[in-house]
């Protein structure tokens, strides 16, 4: 099997550990958000005010920001409301058609979009696939994630050290901690 389709351009222990700054050096405009266990656990029903604030901060930077989610209606529709920003629920990434909604909704080219998520099946795919950047995360609590979620997750973990990767800032830290790096099912 080709696994390149699942690298990630870029892998990092947290959505609020991205250099933004360089996204928007290197071109990027518009962000896409996967929100369970990319900007808190599924469940979180609110945002919170860490999420509220990297948004805000991103809008302010000039940034296009948006939803992507697999989650319920009910629960992106109220976190669009505040947020203050737009999003699609029932993603059913990794096929595209919520994808190319929100590039639509952000109106950039796909060249200029990442797309941030914890998931190597569902967001880097999804993101490879459009031709936006993939920004890889470990899930914030990923002992207690979604029965179907979890399932993957041992998949996920065989990929990600086939593909050889380590989140970027973890390595610079010179922090060797694994477990960290690659989340291990509960058992
Ligand atoms: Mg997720």
């Amino acid at each position: 099997m080709n696994l390149e389709k699942f690298r990630p351009a870029l892998y990092l222990s947290s959505a609020y550990k991205v250099d933004y700054e360089a996204l928007w050096r290197e071109g990027i405009r518009g962000i896409l958000f996967d929100i369970d266990n990319t900007l808190f656990p599924y469940y979180v029903p609110h945002a919170t005010n860490e999420a509220k604030a990297l948004i805000d901060k991103l809008k302010k930077m000039g940034f296009k920001v948006g939803i992507l989610s697999n989650g319920r209606s009910e629960r992106v529709q109220l976190l669009k409301q505040e947020f203050g920003m737009e999003g699609v629920s029932r993603a059913a990434k990794p096929l595209r058609f919520g994808a190319f909604r929100m590039k639509k909704t952000l109106g950039l080219p796909a060249s200029q979009i990442a797309l941030i998520g914890d998931q190597i099946f569902m967001d880097v795919l999804c993101a490879n696939r459009m031709g936006f950047k993939s920004i890889l995360t470990v899930p914030i609590d990923p002992v207690n994630d979604e029965k179907s979620v979890m399932k993957r997750r041992g998949a996920e973990r065989k990929i990600i050290s086939r593909l050889n990767l380590y989140p970027e800032d973890l390595q610079e830290a010179g922090n060797s901690d694994e477990d960290k790096a690659i989340p291990r099912k509960a058992d």
